[in-house]
């Protein structure tokens, strides 16, 4: 597996070690930096949130969790060249600096879980956060008292991007 080069999201590719993933790899594939890099406390609510919704045979697909800096400026090339601009850019990916799946506190999840957590997700305070990125999920503790936060239209509203 080592050296392995993968095919990232947005275009980008990323080896193993700087969290790129193999398509279908689960959150409970913790041999992937992607995956066991995640932070523990938004890793242990994916995880009960994946064995709940195992019961309705449902599979939690990770597509992309943490990510070293090196694979985020890559995203962020990729993205600025596609869509013409940093401040377009901007409403899709992150800089190393500001992005969360560099900090291993978001994850991209493929469609079924996505649909899932949309619906149950607040009980364990994983939230959608970016109306455009239906697929982007972090945690927010509090969403278990007091369900999930407004959405941001996309990351560029988002206050923590404007670094
Ligand atoms: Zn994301």
């Amino acid at each position: 597996m080592a050296g392995a080069v993968l095919r990232g999201d947005h275009g980008g590719r990323a080896h193993l070690d700087d969290g790129g993933l193999p398509n279908g790899v689960t959150v409970f594939a913790d041999e992937y930096p992607g995956v066991a890099n995640l932070a523990p406390d938004l890793m242990g609510a994916l995880r009960a949130a994946a064995t709940e919704a195992g019961n309705d045979a449902i599979q939690f697909r990770v597509n992309s969790g943490w990510r070293s800096r090196e694979h985020q400026n890559r995203l962020r090339r990729a993205a600025v060249a596609k869509y013409g601009s940093p401040e377009a850019a901007a409403r899709w990916v992150a800089t190393a600096d500001t992005s969360a799946h560099v900090s291993g506190n978001a994850v991209d999840l493929g469609p079924d879980a996505a649909a899932w957590l949309s619906a149950h997700g607040a009980a364990y305070g994983l939230c959608q956060i970016y109306r455009n990125e239906p697929w982007h999920y972090e945690l927010r503790p509090e969403a278990i008292e007091h369900g999930c936060p407004a959405m941001y239209p996309d990351p560029a509203h988002d206050q923590r991007m404007r670094q």
